[in-house]
């Protein structure tokens, strides 16, 4: 009979507190051949928590292409393999795609050992619509970018997750707030799992005010979460914008944009984030 090969284990490690490894995943890690791991320096600490001799292979973004041959050949030999991230569930905002899809292309199992992952924590207790939600990641780290990526989410309706870093948050609270008004319902959730967890809520103008007085809440890991636009807004924005863009060909972008928020009920300034971005689609082909 031949060979059916080894199965490539996707396991979900802690987000902060190392008892957040369930059982299973601790069963997986000892029985496999080796962990492929994102960053063996890191992933160190929760091995020696629970005892675990498992070697380990570096996989991170800079040598995922290079190594995915090697992998693939030891499963195909046989081994069954792990594949962990520094922390949370592997390739969300982490390496192992290529792997993955590699692995799925040569017809070996890849299987997944579910576990914590930082938006789906940050979203159970963040008091947000929870039934849709869109997670963005981390968004450009340079500001124009940034905010054209924000102005294409404006009509959004459902929840929005992103990932933050500490350095970065005042200027993303910034943003959110120039394009999605003062007033939307918002909430920043940092350290969970750990000693200094906090889950913040209120509207963006009240984050925005507490981050900047409260440095302690410029620290840590962060998962930012804003409301939806619901959908009277998201359709009172779809006409906003198809009336801005007609009126902007007669009337200086001000007097256009005011008008069109008037008639249709749409933002004023989501109006003018739409108008600068010609190819957000709008619906109204
Ligand atoms: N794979 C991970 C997951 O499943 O959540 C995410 C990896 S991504 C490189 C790291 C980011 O996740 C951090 O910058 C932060 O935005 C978020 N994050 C991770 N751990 C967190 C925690 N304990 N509390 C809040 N956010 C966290």
């Amino acid at each position: 009979m031949s060979n059916p090969g080894g199965t490539l284990w996707v396991v979900a490690t802690p987000i902060g507190n190392l008892e957040d490894l369930s059982p299973r995943a601790r069963q997986v890690l000892v029985r496999a051949a080796a962990i492929a791991a994102e960053d063996t320096r890191h992933t160190r600490p929760l091995l020696r928590h629970y005892g675990i001799r498992t070697p380990l292979v570096a996989v991170h973004e800079h040598n995922e292409a290079a190594v995915v041959p090697a992998l693939i050949a030891r499963l195909q030999a046989g081994d069954d393999l792990a594949l962990v991230s520094d922390a949370g569930t592997p390739l969300v905002s982490d390496p192992g795609f290529v792997l993955v899809r590699a692995a799925r292309a040569a017809g070996l199992r890849v299987a997944p050992v579910p576990g914590p992952s930082a938006l789906i924590a940050a979203l159970s207790v963040a008091g947000l619509p929870s039934a849709r939600f869109a997670f963005e990641g981390f968004l450009p780290a340079k500001a124009g970018a940034r905010r054209a990526r924000l102005a294409a989410l404006v009509g959004e309706p459902r929840t929005l997750i992103f990932y933050e870093a500490p350095h970065r948050l005042q200027e993303m609270l910034d943003d959110l707030l120039a394009v999605f008004g003062a007033q939307r319902s918002a909430v920043l959730a940092r350290e969970l799992t750990k000693l200094h967890e906090i889950v913040l809520d209120g509207t963006l103008a009240a984050l925005r005010e507490r981050v900047g007085t409260d440095a302690d809440q410029r620290r840590g890991e962060i998962v930012l979460l804003v409301a939806g636009n619901e959908a009277e807004d998201a359709q009172a924005l779809g006409a906003g914008r198809r009336l801005y863009r007609l009126l902007c060909a007669e009337l200086p972008p001000a007097r256009a944009a005011r008008i069109a928020a008037e008639f249709t009920g749409a933002p004023r300034r989501a109006l003018y984030a739409a108008g600068a971005l010609d190819d957000v689609p709008d619906g109204s082909a």
